[in-house]
């Protein structure tokens, strides 16, 4: 059942059950009132004939009105019927307990038998008689009105109950009017179609809302979407072209036949290349796994301080002339101060990319490494003396694939930040970035340790001093 016809329904019902409280209401206190009122007439009937009859000695028909059905019969105290005047061929047979009942009241006794109303009265002659005078007749008009207020009121309710259920059906339809148009304009969207917006207009209402909503869940899709794009279209260029490099060499090669030195140095050169092309599908893989969270990471308890020793003799056995100098500015006073709760491996290539980078892009291949702790967190602190990072491009570095046009003619795919980024942020770290062009670069790292999860990150502008701080924020609470 859709909503517009769940509303009206609910709409009819609702209306619908408040008429007919309403109208039952009436009813009945109209009866109520019918029945009080042919009650007072039936008692002033048995009242008047009783002592006219006693006063006057004979009861003149022709000055009292008559109801319909009219029966009244007056019983002395032994039961015996004294007075009997109606048009009932038969009268209604009032039994000695009632009779005996009516005498024990002080005021009047009213009841029912079937459509007839009965009323029975005391009365004591001033002889000291005590008389029971009893009334019956049928309230005629009283009921035909009655009657007729069922019919309006059953009438009234029924029509009542079709406008309501017409007023409902264009009410829902007219509510449900702008849902209907954000499901068409929603309908129209697709993958090609993505830039797309639902239309606001100038209402405030929940609706409004919603396609607020929906617009920013769109942004975000199409963001992700086209980094998506990017990325596919970034990382087959960077595998095609050592492809293409290794193709002409070999084609090159094959011209002519070479000497066993010659194609030595060929293979060496295609070596090269696929340890790069490697070491690329190696970083894409692993920023896969941290992006998606594909794998789940089985988080330890790590030594930073021994996870950076070896993050430097990994990079020095790699590249034996950068210089990484690795400085405590202070200790901890207890170990727990220095573990972190991490991936081992994860950590191990986020430091690395960060000290390779500074000894690569540094003429001197020289990088330093400065750890420092606050209560709760560990601070890493890597600066070289490079050609630094220019502020246009600042933003950007830890985008996958960017590479600062300066950068070119070193080696490299512009893989390694973003991937530190995510790592950092996955660990609910901290990295930002200072650089000053012509003068150095420095990096830092917050880490939350193991013993402190919950502690507040230290204040940024103690991190930064120079220039502006990008970088990651992701996760850290
Ligand atoms: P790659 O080094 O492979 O190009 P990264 O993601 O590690 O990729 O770095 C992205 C870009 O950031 C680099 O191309 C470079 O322009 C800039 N960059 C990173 N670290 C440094 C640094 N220490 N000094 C100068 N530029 C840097």
């Amino acid at each position: 059942m859709n909503i517009r016809t769940r509303l009206t329904i609910l709409f009819v019902l609702l209306v619908g059950s408040i008429l007919l409280l309403f109208s039952g209401s009436v009813y009945y206190l109209y009866d109520q009132f019918r029945r009080q009122e042919f009650e007072q007439r039936l008692e002033e009937k048995a009242v008047t004939t009783v002592r006219l009859r006693e006063d006057v000695g004979k009861v003149p028909q022709a000055d009292l009105p008559v109801m319909p059905n009219e029966q009244v019969t007056i019983y002395n105290d032994r039961g015996e019927v004294l007075y009997d005047q109606g048009r009932q061929r038969h009268r209604q047979p009032v039994s000695p307990a009632l009779l005996e009942q009516i005498a024990s009241q002080k005021s009047s006794l009213f009841f029912q038998q079937g459509n007839l109303e009965i009323v029975g009265v005391r009365y004591c002659t001033p002889r000291g008689e005590s008389l029971v005078s009893v009334v019956s007749a049928y309230d005629r008009y009283g009921f035909s009105k009655l009657a007729r207020l069922r019919d309006i009121l059953l009438f009234g309710w029924l029509l009542c109950l079709i406008i309501v259920g017409i007023a409902g059906y264009w009410f829902s339809t007219d509510a449900l009017r702008p849902v209907a148009e954000l499901i068409t304009q929603v309908n129209a969207i697709s993958a090609t179609t993505i830039h797309e917006r639902l239309r606001v207009g100038r209402q405030r209402d929940e609706l409004a809302d919603l396609a607020r909503t929906f617009n920013a869940l769109l942004s975000r899709l199409e963001e992700a979407f086209v980094s998506q794009k990017s990325f596919v279209s970034h990382a087959s260029h960077e595998l095609r072209t050592p492809l293409t490099v290794m193709l002409g060499q070999i084609e090159v090669t094959r011209l002519q036949s070479r000497s066993p030195a010659e194609y030595e140095t060929a293979l060496d050169a295609l070596l090269d290349e696929v340890k790069g092309m490697i070491r690329l599908v190696n970083s894409l893989l692993e920023l896969a796994r941290v992006n998606a969270g594909a794998a789940p990471l089985s988080y330890q308890p790590v030594r930073i301080d021994e996870l950076l020793w070896q993050a430097q003799s990994q990079v020095m056995h790699k590249m034996p002339t950068y210089v990484i100098d690795i400085d405590f500015e202070t200790l901890p006073d207890q170990e727990e101060d220095m573990i972190v709760s991490g991936e081992e491996s994860l950590l191990q290539t986020a430091f690395q990319n960060l000290m390779e980078n500074g000894c690569k892009y540094s003429p001197d291949g020289r990088v330093g490494v400065r750890m420092a702790f606050e209560p709760g967190w560990v601070q890493l602190t890597i600066s070289d003396r490079g050609p630094g990072i220019p502020s246009t491009d600042l933003p950007h570095i830890f985008e996958p694939f960017y590479r600062s046009a300066s950068a070119m003619p070193i080696k490299g795919h512009g893989i390694g930040l973003a991937l530190t980024d995510r790592i950092i942020a996955l660990h609910r770290g901290h990295i930002a970035v200072e650089s000053v062009p012509g003068q150095g670069t420095v990096f830092r790292v917050t880490l939350p340790t193991r013993n402190h999860q919950t502690a507040r990150l230290p204040a940024l502008d103690a991190l930064t001093h120079q220039a502006p701080v990008i970088g990651s924020g992701a996760g850290v609470s």
